[in-house]
């Protein structure tokens, strides 16, 4: 995928994480490669994805959005809270058909530890 200028930055960035990644963190990547980009510019570039359907969002406890490239099928997220690592859960929950949903758009989070921060 090509997108223009800075969005670009941003979405390499992102492609190269398999975490949730706030614009700050983001941010601060792209200064430590020497990459002049402004914060407010890091936003738009995420909202611009996010809009387009290209990234997946959650609103974290802290109030900040994160971001993460995930696979374009519809899935669900195990997330860490402590790294904010996720896996990308294809299964369906169960009960959710018994319900009369039909998940192709439904996507639930469980929040947890993961194995590496447990370890820690
Ligand atoms: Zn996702
Ligand atoms: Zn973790």
């Amino acid at each position: 995928m090509r997108f223009s200028g800075r969005t670009q930055q941003v979405w390499d960035i992102l492609v190269e994480q398999d975490r949730f990644t706030s614009a700050i963190e983001i941010h601060r990547m792209l200064s430590s490669r020497g990459e002049n980009v402004g914060l407010i510019t890091v936003y738009r570039s995420l909202h611009a994805l996010a809009g387009a359907g290209h990234v997946d969002v959650l609103l974290g406890p802290d109030g900040h959005h994160r971001y993460r490239h995930c696979s374009p099928a519809a899935h669900h997220h195990l997330l860490c809270r402590e790294c904010h690592r996720a896996v990308e859960i294809y299964d369906s929950p169960p009960g959710l058909q018994d319900l009369g949903f039909v998940d192709d758009s439904v996507r639930i989070t469980l929040v947890g530890i993961c194995d590496e921060c447990t370890a820690s």
